[in-house]
């Protein structure tokens, strides 16, 4: 499905949020690279989805009601063998009825495990002043703690990205710490303009985040993705 239809069903069903398959799928429509999910709503699905995808995977909770997974236990890592996906399966069906007996469950997303990386957030607000502002920092404490972040108006062009990059205090992580490698700027750089360019053509979207995205000496790719529409 294509934006406008994904859009248009999620408002159809009064959502604001795109669920995390949804989000992933504009995202990578736009170029942005992510780890696409599969919706699963039996174990049976799952575990065909699995070995469709290719072990190691991940499952997570899909729920319009549920925004941040893994403080519910709903998201389950390194999932090896199709007996982990059935177990998996059903300790997060488990933790969500436990922790959220009233959510309404969409079902359960499959998808491959990247490798672990550098975690860097990638992110998109609306301000009230400036409109899009688009942000990015270093996953986890940093930006939550740290509050290591920077930000640029939205068209961000390729020396706006660059400098992003450049900016975070924290940016020697990203020059490669106890030997090693430096990590992907340009992948960097180029999940930040993609983000630019998108929501700069698609004004229905009010906020992005891709936390976390893996980054490499190779490569970058988000592993969560989160889009909430304006009202
Ligand atoms: P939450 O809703 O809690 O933010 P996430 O989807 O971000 O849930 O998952 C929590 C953590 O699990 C991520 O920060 C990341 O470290 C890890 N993770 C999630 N999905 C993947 C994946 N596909 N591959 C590798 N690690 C993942
Ligand atoms: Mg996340």
């Amino acid at each position: 499905m294509n934006i406008e239809s994904i859009v248009a069903q999620a408002r159809a069903e009064g959502r604001s949020l795109l669920s995390e398959i949804e989000a992933k799928e504009v995202l990578h429509q736009a170029g942005v690279a992510v780890e696409r999910a599969v919706l699963a709503t039996t174990i049976e699905a799952a575990r065909t989805h699995a070995e469709q995808i290719g072990y190691p995977v991940v499952l997570k909770i899909v729920s319009p009601d549920i925004s941040h997974k893994s403080d519910i236990g709903g998201v389950k890592v390194g999932l090896e063998d199709a007996d982990a996906v059935t177990a998996a399966f059903e300790e997060i069906m488990r933790n969500a009825n436990a922790a959220a007996p009233d959510a309404d469950i969409t079902g359960i997303a499959v998808q491959h495990m990247a490798p672990q990386g550098t975690e860097i957030i990638v992110g998109m607000t609306t301000d009230p002043q400036f409109g899009p502002v688009v942000m990015f920092g270093l996953g986890g404490i940093m930006v939550e703690v740290m509050k290591d972040v920077s930000f640029r108006i939205v068209p961000v062009s390729e020396r706006d990205a660059a400098q992003m990059i450049d900016e975070i205090k924290g940016k020697a992580i990203l020059d490669g710490v106890r030997g090693q490698p430096p990590l992907d700027k340009a992948a960097i750089a180029k999940a930040i303009l993609a983000v630019s360019e998108f929501v700069e053509h698609n004004p229905d979207i009010q906020e992005l985040d891709l936390n976390p995205m893996m980054v490499y000496a190779e490569g970058a790719i988000a592993v969560d993705a989160r889009i909430a529409l304006s009202g």
